[in-house]
């Protein structure tokens, strides 16, 4: 499947983009789950000022779409319509530390970087992104967490470019954040950020991310071609109890099977696409809703189209899966 060129459609090569264009770039490159089809154009933009630039240039009528490390995508097998940003390291991987302690982060950090450098700083708060392998632009737009803690405890402030191409600052409650979810439109894309913690030894913080580290190596699939948690937490429930409770554990579909390991992880076992990856998580929903009443939501961000043909409806029958749960 390939998309028509947007490049030539809008004369992008002519308005000194100092940035990378590329056409119908697949992106089961740069997913974790390795699946995907290809963005019609993706645009790595060399630093703020040559993204608003692209943005202020590019018809309004065109989607774009940032994505960070796609660690939490799940990129359709159609591909995606429109422009799709990547900000790469060169640009925006810097990390300083202020004299009053503020951690500026570029939107490119992994958020591991970010924990290493609080450390170093003395800057308590910021241990449990040592567990978390996504970038910071995905961290400010999922107000990512763990072991208790999300990244609204933490950020104070960010530079975002809007689909309009103007360069604007926003403030920890101009993102609204709740678990998971923050209110910013889809298409304004964060650049760097500002975050600042509590003053804690060095030896201490250590020792917590070395704790977050060890959880993660026993607890979950972090070697796999996977999302992360497939579904958010109900309140007052785990989604993991339910899914495994609804006999889910180690469900399969093609290629995609519900993690043995940690059941609310799926993972693409080697040759998924992603329609076997969807199916697999709507099948879930429907035997978690049959057996506890629970209407499970996707933590997982599913996007773009399905080839031509093919569609999957909520909610899909479990007879869908080809594969029982072992035992
Ligand atoms: C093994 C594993 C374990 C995980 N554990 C956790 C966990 O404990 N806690 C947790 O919260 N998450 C966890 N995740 C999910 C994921 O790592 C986080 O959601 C992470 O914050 C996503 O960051 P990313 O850079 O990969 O973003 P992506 O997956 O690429 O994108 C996620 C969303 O962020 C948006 N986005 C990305 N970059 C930008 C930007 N610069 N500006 C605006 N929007 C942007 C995208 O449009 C998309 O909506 C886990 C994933 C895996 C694979």
């Amino acid at each position: 499947m390939s998309f028509p060129d947007l490049v030539a459609e809008h004369g992008l090569d002519r308005i000194g983009l100092r940035g990378k264009l590329t056409a119908n770039q697949l992106l089961s490159a740069v997913t974790w789950f390795r699946v995907g089809g290809p963005a019609q154009l993706l645009f790595q933009p060399a630093d703020t000022e040559d993204l608003a630039l692209f943005l202020r240039h590019l018809p309004r009528d065109v989607p774009v779409l940032p994505i960070g490390l796609g660690s939490n995508l799940l990129v359709r097998d159609g591909g995606i319509a429109g422009v799709v940003v990547r900000l790469g390291a060169r640009g925006f991987g810097q990390v300083s530390v202020e004299a009053d302690g503020a951690i500026r982060v570029g939107a490119a950090v992994p958020d591991r970087k970010l924990a290493e450098a609080a450390a170093t700083a003395g800057q308590g708060g910021f241990a449990f992104y040592a567990g978390i392998p996504g970038g910071i632009g995905g961290a400010l737009r999922m107000n990512a967490g763990a072991h208790g803690h999300e990244t609204r405890e933490v950020m104070v402030e960010l530079t975002a470019v809007t689909r309009s191409g103007e360069i604007v600052r926003l403030t920890n409650a101009d993102m609204a954040y709740r678990y998971r979810h923050s209110d910013q439109p889809g298409d304004t894309i964060f650049t760097e950020a500002v975050f600042r913690g509590v003053p804690r030894d060095e030896a201490a913080i250590r020792q917590e991310m070395a704790k977050v580290a060890a959880h993660r190596e026993a607890a979950q699939p972090i070697r796999e071609k996977t999302g992360g948690s497939t579904f958010k937490n109900p309140d007052g429930h785990s989604a993991w109890k339910l899914v495994d409770a609804a006999g889910c554990r180690g469900l399969q579909i093609g290629g995609a099977r519900m993690s043995d390991m940690h059941c609310n992880f799926m993972i693409n076992t080697g040759a998924a696409t992603a329609e076997d990856l969807e199916r697999l998580g709507e099948t879930v929903r429907a035997r978690v809703l049959e057996t506890s009443g629970i209407a499970l939501e996707w933590e997982i961000k599913r996007l773009g189209l399905f080839p031509e043909g093919v569609e999957i409806a909520p909610f899909l029958g479990a007879r869908n899966a080809e594969v029982a749960a072992d035992g």
